[in-house]
């Protein structure tokens, strides 16, 4: 059995405090929401923090305000299970519910937090193992060793961002609220994410994510789905995000989102844009699918191969317009997924 190492925990009553223990302990701290990635890693030394932030405490961090109209604030503490059952979420902003819905299990989704899972680590097969494990491969460069395993000539590591909610809340055009000692600021959610296996997040050390901002839903459809082996269980080795601003059947603008297909979620522009002003024919989504892929580009350091993961990209992207759409799954997305 793989047992956690000591560690002292720190309760914080309200987001400074957080912040003053994380500007206090400095690289030795880290925080803890849900804790379903992070002590899971600790176990196995992937992090090894000496004090660990608690933040369930913090009353204002937990739950849904605002109205789809006017725009949602959801608090960085709020459950899964609470955002994937939210009414006004499920109604409004369906792609998020389902994502929400779609993260692990049960009982996983009751403990973790939407803010734990914007924030959760990127993944790798040569490191999301023991510690064992990896010390009998030589480690890799984002924990104890010094080389990337999966492209040894490379200098940096291509870990694989592997939330969610992520792609969901960026093609929804989210933004986060961030507070640390220096004061608060708010970014878009796209901006939180860096190209960067290890420092995959723009967040400084010392800040807390206390909220996520989704705008007014102003004529918003939008879709999610992930791409996994056991679909009970596991992390997505490819989620595609759309969500498009409608005028009746006529797209105005939307984005287009890759999850699990690089160290951040992966935006579509080009292939977004050619949905601009249009209507959303078979045609069209075809050639859109077609574009979206493009910037797709797995590496073989998850599930399933990573030629797959690229085709089944297209296909995710056709599948989901074609829903937005309205259409039944074309055959060709049939021939393709056997
Ligand atoms: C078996 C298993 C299956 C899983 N499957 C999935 C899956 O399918 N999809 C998926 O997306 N995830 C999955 N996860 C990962 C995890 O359960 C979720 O991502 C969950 O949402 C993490 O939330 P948490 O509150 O438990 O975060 P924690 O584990 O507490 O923290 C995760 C990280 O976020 C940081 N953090 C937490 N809150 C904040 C905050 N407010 N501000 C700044 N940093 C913060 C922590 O320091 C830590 O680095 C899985 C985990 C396990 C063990
Ligand atoms: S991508 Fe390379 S450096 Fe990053 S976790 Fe995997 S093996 Fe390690």
């Amino acid at each position: 059995m793989l047992r956690l190492p000591p560690f002292t925990y720190v309760s914080a009553r309200t987001t400074g405090e957080a912040a003053e223990a994380l500007a206090k302990h400095g690289t030795a701290a880290m925080l803890v929401a849900g804790g379903t990635d992070l002590y899971p890693n600790m176990k196995r030394r992937q992090f090894e923090p000496r004090v660990l932030v608690g933040l369930r405490g913090i009353r204002d961090l937990h739950g849904v305000r605002g109205s789809a109209a006017a725009g949602l604030t959801i608090g960085s503490q709020t459950t899964l299970t609470a955002v994937a059952t939210h009414r006004e979420v499920s109604r409004a902003y369906p792609a998020l519910a389902t994502a929400a819905g779609l993260v692990s299990s049960p009982q996983l989704r009751n403990m973790g937090t939407i803010g734990g899972n914007v924030c959760v680590d990127t993944r790798c097969n040569y490191y999301n193992q023991s510690h064992q494990w990896r010390k009998a491969v030589g480690f890799c460069m984002k924990k104890d060793g010094d080389i990337c395993l999966v492209a040894p000539s490379s200098r940096r590591c291509w870990a694989v961002s592997s939330s969610d909610t992520a792609p969901v809340l960026w093609s929804l055009g989210a933004t986060v609220r961030l507070c640390g000692p220096a004061g608060e600021r708010t970014i878009p959610i796209a901006s939180l994410y860096r190209d960067d296996g290890i420092e995959y997040l723009s967040r400084r050390p010392d800040e807390v994510l206390t909220e996520i901002e989704l705008p007014p839903i102003d004529g918003i459809r939008c879709e999610y789905l992930k791409l996994r082996r056991r679909g009970s269980f596991d992390f997505p080795v490819l989620g595609v995000a759309v969500a498009l601003r409608m005028e009746g059947d006529v797209v105005r603008d939307g984005r287009i989102v890759l999850g699990a297909v690089a160290s951040q979620p992966r935006e579509a522009p080009a292939a977004a844009a050619m949905l601009s002003g249009q209507r959303l024919t078979a045609e069209l989504i075809e050639r859109v699918a077609d574009a979206a892929a493009k910037p797709s580009k797995p590496l073989d350091n998850t599930d399933y191969t990573h030629p797959y993961r690229k085709k089944m990209t297209r296909v995710f992207v056709a599948r989901a317009l074609r829903r937005i759409a309205g259409l039944p799954d074309s055959p060709r997305n049939h021939e393709e997924v056997a």
